[in-house]
């Protein structure tokens, strides 16, 4: 018997999982994601100013594991515990997780997909260049690549994004995606020459600022920098989800007891954070379409999360 070839559209932890369970049962999987490198939310930022080399993990902070398949995966991927017991971090970021994961498995990086075309068990995955797309632009006049056929496709995107994709071939599932709320986050990255005088960790109970740490204090990073992320809390990021990066990373930075001049500054938008309102079932599987979906967002705001609904989706896609 032929093995089948399944498309995984995203390769963040839930699209991970979810190949790397469709694989270990023999499947071909081809992974595409729009980013230079697997990870999606479990990422890390670098750069370099005043002659130190910087980094920060600006998306999940860290990891922690209630079940056993989930605490095996972190120490294969060589994950290192940080701060209070049963917290875990990738080392030297926390990129470093999911690059070890998708170690083996097909993965097309930088490819934005747009459509799902073709039909059950024969899917076309049509995706572009990513660094063409822009968002809310028209899409590149030339036509997209095209790859597949494929016997089935897990899309592992956040749900608005998943909606986009799965809107032709499964109209029915869009009332049941926008019913999902997920936080946006505005994340600032900054370091100093010398430390502020600020606890290693802060979770503040009110107030804009809703995380506080210093990155540099995790194993395996340069302990001599300063660099530390400022996350605004849900309401914050929400009610300044269209400001100004650049107004927002001061705003942030002024909420915190005085510190030295930072040497670098900035701020990222997640759109799409922690989620609020869980689907409340571990995947979407369309048996007769062939196509799922899974990620976080089915089923609650924590990486691990993502794990088991990926995991959940490989085992329902090989029945
Ligand atoms: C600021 C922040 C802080 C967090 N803190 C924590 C924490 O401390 N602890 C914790 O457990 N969790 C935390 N999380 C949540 C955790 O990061 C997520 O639960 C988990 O990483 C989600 O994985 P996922 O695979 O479901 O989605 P994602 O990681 O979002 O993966 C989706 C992937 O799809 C790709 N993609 C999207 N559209 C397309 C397209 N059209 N074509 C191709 N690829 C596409 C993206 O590039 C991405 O790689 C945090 C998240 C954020 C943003």
């Amino acid at each position: 018997m032929t093995q089948p070839r399944i498309a995984v559209i995203g390769a963040g932890l839930s699209g991970l999982a979810c190949a790397r369970g469709l694989a270990a049962r023999g499947a071909t999987v081809t992974l595409f994601d729009k980013g230079r490198a697997a990870g999606g939310r479990l990422a890390t930022r670098r750069a370099e100013a005043a002659g130190q080399r910087l980094q920060w993990d600006h998306g999940a902070q860290y990891l922690t594991a209630r079940g056993a398949g989930f605490a095996a995966l972190l120490a294969e991927a060589g994950a290192a515990g940080w701060g209070e017991a049963g917290r875990f971090v990738g080392v030297p970021g926390m990129s470093a997780l999911p690059r070890a994961l998708a170690g083996g498995l097909d993965l097309r990086a930088a490819r934005h997909v747009v459509a799902l075309d073709g039909a059950p068990g024969a899917w076309m995955v049509r995706h572009h260049e990513a660094s063409r797309i822009r968002p809310g632009q028209a899409l590149p006049e030339a036509a997209p690549a095209e790859d597949g056929p494929f016997d089935a496709v897990a899309v592992t995107l956040p749900p608005a994004q998943a909606a986009a994709l799965v809107a032709r071939p499964a109209p029915g599932l869009r009332a049941r995606l926008a019913a999902v709320g997920i936080a946006p986050c505005w994340t600032v990255l900054a370091a100093f020459g010398t430390r502020p005088d600020w606890p290693e960790t802060l979770r503040p109970e009110a107030g804009p600022v809703g995380w506080l740490a210093r990155d540099s204090g995790k194993p395996g990073r340069d302990a001599a920098t300063e660099c530390w992320v400022i996350q605004a809390g849900p309401g914050w990021s929400r009610a300044h989800l269209e400001a100004d990066a650049a107004e927002v990373a001061p705003r942030l930075l002024a909420e915190l007891p005085v510190a030295p001049p930072p040497i670098h500054l900035q701020a990222h938008r997640w759109r799409y954070s922690l989620v609020e309102q869980p689907l409340g079932e571990p995947c979407l599987w369309l048996p007769a379409a062939r196509l799922g979906l899974a990620g976080d967002w089915c089923l609650a705001g924590r990486a691990e999360a993502a794990f088991d609904s990926g995991r959940a989706l490989a085992a329902a896609i090989l029945g």
